[in-house]
């Protein structure tokens, strides 16, 4: 007996095992008959659900997947690696020349972390999970850098029966739009918008226009704002400068990646010209140097903004690679810059920091990126006035100011723009955003006549007779 139709013809599908509902942990397959593909390996990073989820199987089998495709170097794009390795995955991870250097950085960095972590709470005794156990080793992030595969801009690779080429998406070093399409259906392209940039900032590229697709899956995080139309340096300024006059620390928590380098560079020009005065700024990040060297190497590229001569080498900055440093800096006299990650104050050495700046109302925390549901950087920024670090309860004096303007995410008027260039995608995926933040994109959408999905979690969507339908 022949087999149904619908297995000979094996329909493109598309599932969604992150970034669904929520602004972290990109993981989408793509199946077309026996070929699976992963576009992204995110961390989910937040809150304790969002944490906790990380501890749960990924909803497909790693096993199965024949590679996985990277947009970009953040955590919560490639952070799952190690598990996926030890899952059993046993393909090889594509990503632009650029991200295959920084991803080895940031899974030794947060593997470190998540090792140090786990000591500590043993040590102290808080965990509720006891023994408490890191995530992955620095051993399981190195089984995963062995599989890194750089594939340049513009040029085609394979994964099994699929195609894919990446496009520039701005946001950071080496960040990629995917375009991907299966060799039995060619004229269906599918694009993966990973983090979308936003045009003429510092430091970084604009985005390519969007490659011609059918299929969009678009980020949405800020997918219900317009950023200020603010310069970025008179930001940095406004934010700062009372707590240096009056002697205190400023404590900015920031992605170690990209976002730390910009705001030193920011900082040093402005006191520099005389705007700040000048202070210790003291870069509390192992991965600071080795990123910033990355960085260099491509200064001068298509990769980084070439109107930049003098790029992320801040000679004045103070360098903290090793714990014992991290921990002279504590209760250290101000005035002073202190950046550390992580930057929605989840977890790491920036934590250390927080139990000291945040009872003293001379100090001030400045939030400078996304802060997600869940996180002490989102209660702070909503005017918690005590935080649990460690298993304590410390009172927070300090002021609190977000410098959301600095984002490395398109607004919504970016992302409409980008997604909307004719000739429109059939249909889009909005992702990686909160509920609103990706409602409010959609009804733009719509006004524009796109059709649009929300995705939840662990949703399955096939092509079936020239459309998505959601699995029931
Ligand atoms: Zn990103």
């Amino acid at each position: 007996m022949a087999p149904p139709a619908s297995s000979v013809r094996s329909p493109l599908s598309l599932s969604f095992y992150g970034a669904a509902g929520l602004v972290t942990g990109s993981r989408f397959v793509v199946r077309a008959g026996n070929d699976q593909v992963l576009v992204d390996c995110g961390l989910f990073q937040g809150g304790r659900y969002e944490r906790q989820l990380n501890w749960q199987p990924p909803g497909f089998d790693p096993r199965r997947v024949a590679g996985a495709i990277i947009t970009h170097a953040h955590l919560d794009h490639c952070g799952y690696l190690p598990r996926l390795v030890r899952g059993g995955f046993n393909g090889k991870v594509y990503c632009t020349p650029p991200t295959a250097r920084l991803i080895p950085i940031v899974l030794r960095d947060a593997a470190t972390l998540e090792e140090e972590d786990a000591e500590y709470a043993n040590r102290k005794g808080y965990s509720r999970h006891r023994p408490a156990h890191p995530l992955f080793t620095v051993a399981d992030a190195e089984l995963a850098i062995r599989k890194l595969r750089g594939v340049a801009h513009q040029r085609v690779g394979n994964v099994a029966g699929f195609r894919f080429r990446f496009h520039h998406a701005g946001h950071i070093l080496g960040a990629a739009v995917v375009e991907l399409w299966h060799e039995t259906d060619p004229g269906h392209r599918l694009v993966f918008s990973g983090d979308l940039g936003r045009h003429d900032v510092p430091l970084h590229i604009d985005p390519d226009p969007r490659p011609e697709c059918r299929t969009l899956v678009l980020e949405s995080t800020y997918g219900d704002e317009l950023h200020p139309p603010r310069e970025m340096k008179a930001t940095v300024r406004e934010a700062v400068e009372p707590t240096l006059r009056q002697g205190g620390v400023v404590l900015m928590p920031a992605f170690a990646v990209a976002r730390a380098q910009l705001l030193a560079l920011v900082l040093q020009e402005l006191m520099v010209e005389g705007e700040l005065p000048p202070v210790p700024i003291h870069i509390d990040s192992p991965m600071a140097v080795g990123v910033t060297d990355i960085y260099e190497d491509y200064e001068g590229t298509l990769e980084l903004d070439p109107r930049r001569k003098e790029l992320a080498r801040v000679p004045d900055a103070v360098l903290h690679r090793t714990r014992a440093e991290s921990r002279a800096l504590a209760g250290l006299r101000g005035p002073a810059i202190i950046i550390a990650s992580s930057g929605m104050l989840a977890g790491g050495r920036v934590l250390h920091h927080l139990r000291w700046v945040a009872p003293s109302a001379r100090h001030a925390i400045v939030l400078t990126g996304y802060q997600a549901e869940g996180t002490r950087g989102r209660a702070l920024l909503d005017g918690a006035r005590v935080l649990r670090i460690h298993g304590t309860t410390v009172p927070v004096e300090a002021r609190v100011i977000s410098l959301a303007g600095l984002s490395a995410h398109a607004d919504q008027d970016g992302l409409l723009a980008w997604a909307a260039e004719p000739p429109p995608p059939e249909t889009v995926f909005l992702v990686h955003g909160e509920p609103m933040a990706a409602a409010a994109l959609g009804a733009r959408l719509a006004d524009a006549r796109i059709q649009y999905f929300l995705p939840d979690l662990h949703d399955r969507f096939d092509y079936v007779d020239g459309a998505w339908r959601r699995r029931r």
